[in-house]
């Protein structure tokens, strides 16, 4: 049985983050191992006059252990149907959208259109509904693909071990998992009805997919939930927590905002872009050596101006419903995209900064197992 991590206490991050001085800040900005009393000091309101120092630390870091590289990837929809009812979400199955799940041809019909685009790294998405894209179908769809991409990482329902160890045999590299929030209170305010009302399932699933030997896990929150500062801090704690038993995993951190969805869902709090700035320059000071990502969720001009800060990894040219990349007869899309340029715009602006798109970093035949 596999070991949990926990956050005990949601507020109490909140509070020894707001307790944070501005003397615990110059510490952790100074620091050559940063903990997590330091996390929390850079999270903290006494930290953001600090913000330039913060983004030239994290510049430096990023540089350091990511050299001039951006890596790209898109998504690929394949599935809008879900047995779950998130507050948020456009594919919630209270919703009257209309629903679609690719066939394994349609896939294949979608994968080639992103090939002949340049992606190498592609991200299979679907809402978590078991019995309509359940362990079979995806790896059906792995099987299908796999020779066409460098990585296949994906972002469905939470799996058991054993399911997660045989789509890593099929083909699958990464496994995106995002908490939502670690605020137990607002998760049950939020995840209405479904298995995703589970919360501990969900929180043990990124340890589940690393033991089963997947090569990256990702991690994340969404951002306009809860206090977007314990949020960060308990991400960090979670990274660590899971940095210390898969030393051999690669991890990364998705800081997904909320946006405009089907349904009358509004973000319960405030997230700036000045917000999301600082608790990414906090994790890439905390953690160097952790992958962030920066989807297309965000504004061009924004996403534009956090190139080589922190983020290492971006989504380009994404739709976000089943289809969507092959077909103008669109079904309904999980959440409105703020960065609508293509692969060749977004990479155009990164070689324009001085750093390197990079569509493939990672080939199968790395792999010893
Ligand atoms: S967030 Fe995921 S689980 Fe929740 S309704 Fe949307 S697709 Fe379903």
């Amino acid at each position: 049985m596999l070991a949990s991590f926990h956050i005990e206490n949601f507020s109490a991050l909140t509070d020894q983050i707001l307790a944070a001085t501005t003397a615990e800040v110059e510490t952790a900005l100074n620091s050559r191992v940063c903990t997590l009393d330091d996390l929390a000091a850079l999270l903290s309101p006494a930290a953001e006059k600090f913000l330039p120092m913060m983004a030239a630390r994290s510049r430096e870091l990023t540089a350091l252990r990511f050299g001039k590289t951006t890596q790209i990837f898109a998504p690929l929809y394949l599935s809008n149907f879900c047995i779950n009812r998130c507050a948020y979400c456009g594919f919630a199955a209270d919703n009257a959208i209309p629903r679609k799940k690719l066939t394994i041809n349609e896939v294949e019909r979608e994968a080639n259109i992103l090939k002949q685009r340049g992606f190498n790294h592609v991200l299979l998405v679907t809402g978590e509904a078991p019995a309509k894209a359940g362990v079979d179908y995806l790896e059906e769809v792995v099987l299908r693909l796999k020779n066409k991409f460098a990585a296949l990482s994906i972002e469905v329902q939470p799996m058991e071990q054993e399911e997660y160890a045989r789509l890593f045999r099929a083909g699958v590299t990464a496994v995106a998992v995002y908490q939502e929030t670690y605020d137990r209170r607002v998760y049950n305010q939020v995840h209405l009805a479904g298995k995703k009302c589970d919360y501990e399932y969900r929180i043990a699933t990124p340890a589940r997919a690393a033991a089963a030997g997947m090569r990256e896990i990702g991690i994340g929150s969404l951002l306009g939930l809860a206090d977007w500062r314990a949020e960060g801090l308990a991400l960090g704690s979670h990274l660590a927590w899971l940095r210390k038993r898969f030393w051999q995993t690669n991890f990364t951190v998705s800081f997904p905002r909320l946006r405009p969805a089907a349904g009358a869902f509004k973000p319960l709090i405030n997230v700036t872009e000045k917000n999301l700035s600082q608790l990414m320059f906090a994790l890439r000071i905390f953690d160097p050596d952790v992958g962030l990502i920066l989807s297309t969720r965000e504004e061009a001009r924004y996403r534009d101006g956090m190139l080589g800060l922190a983020p290492t990894r971006y989504s380009a040219g994404s739709c976000t419903d089943p289809g969507g990349y092959s077909s103008n007869d669109h079904t309904g899309e999980q959440f409105s995209v703020g960065d609508h340029r293509t692969i060749d715009e977004v990479c155009r602006v990164i070689v324009n900064k001085g750093l390197d798109p990079v569509c493939k970093d990672w080939d199968r035949e790395f792999q010893l197992n």
